[in-house]
């Protein structure tokens, strides 16, 4: 399967990790003061090849979609095909897709829930690992003897929830309502005024961008703003998760009834989104200065700022990719123009658009 394409983005073949070039080649341009049309910018080729071999080794490495639409794994419900998509069995699985992808010059790209991604509406060339599971709940988890949790990075936070309540502990309420699985909460070190990933996470396993399976301890001091700063790009496959004995899982089975009464009484469930758009600039909410410039209910194609809450984008209508694309820039030179105040994305974009 020869495949060449034109990317958007400045893509370098010779890099593992193109989601972090596209990624930060959008946030480039779309960190822009100027707030320019940031999506054709650049265009370079993607080429490489995908023997029938080579998708018969990946294969063997999990499950494997060919041209799979990306609409169909992004809350957004937008996004083209991935060339190959690859949900690998299990760490081992993982480290050698990586490897193969490595040897071969491949590009790679990882997701997990895709609940804070925009993937282009031509969708993402190379290898996609999706780092998500579908299967029945309980896999992935345990209990360690020091108490510890341990849990595959492929397992949804809803799950990971239960598992501690049922086993008595306490903290990782901040979760609840938040979509997606555990490796894309770690590394967006997701979470809200009640807590983030980094105040439980202490260790993660990862594979290298050598294909090497490691570990890491996480430390206070990696704790970014939505981000978790691991450094050199590693695909987390499990993470191990200090949490405490609680006295009282009535109590914390309430607290998460009531955040999620909550969530879903202010955020605009009923249409596919990624959650908050932007991140808050200091000292300022999102949504107030999106609200504020006039901008609630504001449409462009099937995208449309959420009535319900200014600083998520809705698929309203049938968005494209570029339909929300074209809207996170119109708020932004909005927002810009009116408060001298520079949005930055807290979703990541990836693919072609
Ligand atoms: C309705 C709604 C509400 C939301 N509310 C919140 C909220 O309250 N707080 C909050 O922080 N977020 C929120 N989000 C955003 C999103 O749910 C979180 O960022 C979530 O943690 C992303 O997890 P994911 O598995 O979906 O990751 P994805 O969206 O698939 O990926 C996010 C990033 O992580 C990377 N990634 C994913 N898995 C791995 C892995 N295993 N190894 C390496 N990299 C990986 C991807 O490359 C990408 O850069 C919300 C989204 C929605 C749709």
């Amino acid at each position: 399967m020869p495949i060449k394409r034109n990317s958007i983005f400045n893509y370098n073949p010779a890099t593992l990790f193109p989601l972090t070039i596209y990624a930060d080649a959008c946030r480039v341009s779309l960190d822009d003061e100027k707030v320019g049309p940031s999506t054709t910018a650049m265009t370079t080729t993607t080429e490489y090849h995908m023997s029938d071999a080579l998708l018969h080794h990946f294969s063997a490495l999990g499950a494997v979609k060919v041209g799979e639409p990306m609409r169909t794994h992004t809350t957004f419900r937008t996004g083209g095909p991935a060339d190959v998509l690859l949900c690998p069995r299990d760490a081992a699985a993982t480290a050698e897709a990586v490897r193969i992808a490595v040897d071969n010059s491949i590009p790679l790209t990882v997701i997990g829930g895709g609940s804070n991604l925009l993937v282009g509406d031509r969708g993402i060339r190379g290898l996609t690992i999706r780092c998500a599971y579908d299967g029945p709940a309980g896999e992935g988890l345990r209990l360690e003897t020091d108490g510890a949790v341990y849990a595959d990075a492929f397992v949804k936070k809803s799950e990971f929830i239960q598992f501690c309540i049922d086993r008595g502990l306490e903290g990782m309420e901040f979760m609840a309502g938040i979509p997606g699985c555990l490796g894309g909460g770690i590394v967006m070190n997701a979470g809200t005024t009640l807590g983030n990933f980094s105040d439980i996470v202490r260790r993660v396993v990862y594979v290298d961008t050598a294909g090497t399976i490691r570990e890491m301890p996480v430390t206070k001091d990696m704790a970014g703003y939505r981000r978790l700063e691991i450094g050199g790009n590693p695909i987390i496959t499990g993470a191990y998760f200090a949490l405490k004995e609680s006295a009282d899982t009535g109590a914390v089975r309430g607290r998460i009834r009531g955040i999620l009464q909550e969530r879903s009484a202010k955020h605009p469930l009923d249409y596919p989104s990624a959650g908050s758009v932007f991140k808050n600039p200091d000292g300022h909410s999102s949504w107030k200065l999106i609200n504020d410039a006039g901008l609630r209910g504001c449409r462009i194609g099937g995208a449309m700022v959420s009535e319900l809450h200014t600083n998520f984008i809705i698929n309203f209508d049938n968005a494209t990719s570029k339909d929300i694309l074209d809207c996170i820039e119109h708020v932004r030179e909005r927002v810009l123009a009116r408060f001298g105040l520079v949005l930055e994305p807290e979703i990541r974009v990836i693919g072609e658009i």
